[in-house]
């Protein structure tokens, strides 16, 4: 058996219940797939996406594509029992398991076996020959095993497919439209953009920089957590806004305990205007409800009222623990607590207002610069 016959079995599972449209979100899929992979060959099957000539590096990108449920090797070989076993025995190889099973589905009714016994048959030789290098400890478990070994035999091929390695599900991105995602160097931010590009949307970003405050590395770690969520939905923009001449104007005109709450209507606002360019139909923030003072329902009331687009909180019934856990699967945790100075903890209330009433904060906006208004 030769290397070239080596696969990757991709199946979607949220696309297959589109219906009609089908067909857009698979052809995204695979369109996402090859600007990810380069030059491999993907062929559709039935319910399936077939890749061919990849590189190893391909499933820890494909673990990371939304619209994909599962990734699974598989060689597709001659329809010949010798062949079969030899497929089989590679895949329990590549495979780090101690317990395995053998299904198949057989379309091609004429074969000398039916399933049960091909099942049979092969699973005896894999045992045979694993127990040769892992002794007693390899064994079959048709209850619970560590590995399903599936067998679809077809009249002139069939696939011997190993163990399915979880996707993230969701849709493809692009499908969805565009959204604008506020980054900061935080945790919750680039986790609210994931949850954006799962739901099928391309997400761009922004992040509001004091360069003053600034001299060390944010700039280098928002590049970063962008560079990381590339691996997700593909060549992203970023958009860095100097956000020093605001903040003055901030400490100068409005009380310690309203000013997070006004940075954030500010950052709204002109978010709101790049919006009106970029054409993005939602504004993306990682807020989760009362985590800190600027999530209350209170606060976000006076700070969503900044702009009249749709706003969206992706983790706003999400624990941190929860926030975190997703943040480690897709690798941005580790940057996100790279230590940084936010451009907005400057000259922040000890007691910030945790319910802030928006005649207040308009009494406060204005007496600032144009973009600070209400
Ligand atoms: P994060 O972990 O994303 O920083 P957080 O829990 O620390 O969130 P806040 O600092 O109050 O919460 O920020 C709430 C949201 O406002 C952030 O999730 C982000 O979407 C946006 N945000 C905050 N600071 C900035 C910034 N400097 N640039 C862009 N967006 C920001
Ligand atoms: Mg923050």
């Amino acid at each position: 058996m030769t290397e070239d016959k080596k696969v990757l079995i991709i199946h979607y599972d949220e696309i297959a219940l589109k219906g009609k449209n089908q067909s857009f979100f698979i052809d995204k899929l695979i369109q996402n797939i090859k600007n990810k992979l380069g030059s491999v060959r993907i062929r559709k099957g039935s319910s399936k996406i077939i890749i061919e000539n990849y590189d190893e590096s391909a499933i820890d990108l494909l673990k990371l594509t939304p619209g994909i449920a599962t990734i699974a090797e598989a060689f597709h070989v001659e329809t010949d029992l010798d062949k079969i076993n030899e497929a089989a025995l590679r895949i329990a190889e590549l495979s780090d398991v101690k317990t395995f099973k053998v299904e198949t589905t057989r379309a091609y009714k004429q074969f000398e076996l039916n399933s049960m016994e091909i099942s049979k048959d092969v699973g005896a030789f894999v045992l045979r020959q694993m127990s040769k290098v892992k002794g007693q400890m390899f064994k079959v478990d048709v209850h619970n095993p560590d590995l399903i070994i599936k067998i679809e035999l077809e009249k002139d091929k069939t696939c011997v497919q190993g163990q399915k390695i979880q996707g993230v599900g969701g849709l493809p991105v692009g499908t969805a439209g565009k959204v604008v995602c506020l980054l900061s160097g935080g945790i919750d931010s680039p986790v609210a953009a994931f949850e954006m590009m799962k739901r099928g949307a391309k997400v761009e970003f922004i992040h509001f920089h004091n360069k003053t405050i600034n001299k060390s590395g944010v700039e280098v770690k928002i590049r970063k957590l962008v560079e990381r969520l590339e691996t997700v939905q593909g060549k992203s923009k970023l958009h860095i806004v100097p956000f020093e001449d605001y903040q003055k104007d901030v400490i100068a005109n409005v009380p310690a305990d309203l000013r997070m709450i006004v940075y954030r209507r500010i950052m709204y606002r002109i978010a709101d205007k790049m919006m009106d360019k970029s054409g993005a139909k939602a504004l993306v923030t990682g807020d989760s409800l009362s985590q800190v003072a600027s999530q209350t329902l209170e606060n976000m009331t006076v700070i969503y009222q900044a702009t009249d687009k749709l706003k969206l909180a992706p983790l706003i019934g999400k624990n941190k623990r929860e926030i975190i856990d997703i943040a480690q699967k897709i690798g941005t945790y580790d940057i996100s607590i790279e230590p940084y100075e936010d451009c907005c903890s400057f000259m922040i209330a000890k007691h910030p207002q945790t319910k802030s009433k928006l005649e207040d904060v308009l009494e406060v906006e204005k007496g600032l610069a144009e973009v600070g208004k209400g």
